[in-house]
């Protein structure tokens, strides 16, 4: 009987083993987590976990019923390949098939280690300890404007909280959209009440002095921020150092490597997920996606590979179009594909309006879009990138006519 075990209880681990069960895999699977909690989805956790209004968001599935051995409060420490063995706090784990699937570790900001008050936005926990701080109406800073510190300073409006985002960059969301894309985002902001304030820097967080509330927020600039608790969201990396010294090949973010059919360098160990990236045949890049829908589409090529493997048959390679969404400022926000600088950019409607679209294309095909509030030309724009189709730049700019191609 074959042993698949897999590390990383998150979305792309549970999925990995119900694909499995799913695709007809009979031997034993084992699901382990570092995390203490029935698995559960992220995207809830800056959204409506946070806001008290849904309880949780532990996962609906069955594990007992599918055959999935759950080992939760376990912490995967090193491979050893040549052995085809786990090493774990609670001892080393044979395997003949191995997924990793650890996902992604927030980034600290240095100096706050430990702080308590100062708060990261990735696990039950992290939400568990927020949720007092919006229900007491604390005034917060929010250290990043990007996806997480976008959606938390959202809820944070909402529970009435007074709210300060902090961001480096001139704009927000620098890391993942041009200027002309960002630029309209600005305005989000204090449309919902928040301030943001670009360039800047945090130099340091203080406890409060006197009459002040538990922190400042010092900035290189000299000014200081009060507030009752600090929320950091500066982005995230593959949770990957415990494969230090493995042999497993790792890139320049830390994340495994994996081949075309989510294979790691080393044989018999997958990886899917936050943690690895993958080769793009269709952007003939590797793409390292820090999202949901990666984690739900990446396990069903490793079950499927895993499986192919006793029967011979081809595995098609994984190539997604990546999607995401965000809720943010009371808007939806969805981006499917992949763009770079050089692609060109072209609207379909007013991006001062409350729901506009932005294409990318590249010799005149469609690679990437973001949609605010058309989830219609979300859905229609990525079936049309999957298709590789040439579009007409005079109808796609016409956002009364739907995105079809040329
Ligand atoms: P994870 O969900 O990080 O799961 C990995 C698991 O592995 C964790 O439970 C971790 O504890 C465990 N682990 C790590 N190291 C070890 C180890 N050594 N041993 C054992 N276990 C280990 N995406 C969207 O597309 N839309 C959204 O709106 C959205 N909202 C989000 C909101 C928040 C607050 C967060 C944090 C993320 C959000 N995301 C969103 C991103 C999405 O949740 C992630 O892409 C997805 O969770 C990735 O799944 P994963 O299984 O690869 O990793």
């Amino acid at each position: 009987e074959r042993r698949v075990v897999v590390v990383g209880a998150g979305m792309a681990g549970v999925q990995t083993a119900v694909a499995l069960r799913e695709q007809g895999f009979t031997g034993t699977v084992t699901l382990i987590g570092a995390e203490p909690h029935q698995p559960y989805d992220r995207p809830p956790l800056s959204k409506a976990v946070l806001l008290g209004t849904a309880e949780g968001s532990a996962f609906d599935i069955d594990f007992e019923a599918l055959g999935i051995t759950l080992r939760l409060g376990c912490e995967a420490l090193g491979v050893r390949p040549a052995e085809h063995v786990l090493d774990t706090s609670e001892g080393p784990v044979p395997y003949d098939v191995l997924v990793l699937a650890t996902g992604a570790e927030p980034i600290r900001l240095p100096g706050t280690e430990g702080v308590p008050g100062v708060h990261l936005l990735r696990t039950l926990d992290d939400a568990e300890r927020l949720r007092p701080v919006l229900a007491r109406q604390h005034d917060v800073v929010v250290v990043g404007a990007g996806w997480i510190g976008a959606e938390f300073a959202t809820a944070a409006r909402e529970a009435g909280c007074a709210v300060t985002v902090v961001e480096a960059a001139d704009r927000p969301l620098a890391g993942a959209l041009p200027d002309e894309v960002a630029a309209p985002m600005t305005t989000w902001y204090a449309d919902a009440g928040a301030v943001l304030r670009t360039h800047a820097r945090v130099e340091r967080v203080e406890p409060g002095g006197p009459g002040e509330p538990g922190h400042v927020v010092v900035l290189d600039d000299g000014s200081r921020l009060p507030a009752g608790a600090v929320v950091v969201g500066i982005g995230a990396r593959p949770a990957t150092a415990w494969l230090a010294g493995s042999g497993i090949g790792l890139g320049a973010q830390g994340e495994v490597l994996a081949d075309d059919r989510l294979r790691a360098s080393v044989p018999d160990v997958h990886a899917v997920g936050d943690c690895a990236s993958f080769p793009s045949g269709r952007y003939g890049e590797r793409l390292l996606v820090h999202h949901w829908d990666n984690a739900l589409q990446g396990p069903r090529t490793v079950a499927a590979d895993i499986i192919g493997a006793v029967g011979g048959e081809a595995v098609a390679a994984y190539d997604p179009v990546p999607y995401f969404w965000s809720e943010q400022f009371g808007r939806f926000v969805q981006y499917a594909g992949h763009h770079t600088d050089a692609d060109a950019t072209l609207w379909r409607g007013d991006p001062s309006g409350p729901a506009w679209t932005v294409c990318w294309l590249r010799e005149g095909r469609m690679v990437a879009l973001l949609a605010v509030g058309r989830p219609r030309d979300l859905a229609q724009g990525k079936r049309l990138i999957q298709a590789g189709a040439t579009m007409d730049p005079r109808l796609l700019a016409d956002p009364a006519k739907p995105l079809k191609a040329a």
